[in-house]
């Protein structure tokens, strides 16, 4: 009988091993998820020349602007453009 009670403390000892040495070398339940997003294209303030991505940024006669205040202040300084 003691020789059964050994032999599962062995195996409780092995499985605490084996899970502690998957948790440090990274196992597959700790992979990150990947994005769903996709990477979205940068575009530049024709004004400030910051770069940001196209879905904040303000379009107007072909050009890309950070903000609406820079897209005002690019067409004051360019009025013809
Ligand atoms: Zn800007």
């Amino acid at each position: 009988m003691i020789i059964i009670v050994r032999i599962l403390l062995l195996l409780a000892v092995a499985w605490l091993a084996f899970v502690v040495v998957r948790r440090l070398l990274g196992g597959p339940d700790k992979v990150l998820p990947k994005s769903e997003t996709k990477p979205e294209l940068m575009q530049r303030c024709a004004y400030c020349d910051v770069h940001l991505p196209s879905g904040e940024a303000t379009q107007s006669r072909g050009k890309t602007f950070c903000s609406e205040a820079h897209r005002d202040a690019y067409f004051k300084d360019h009025p013809n453009d």
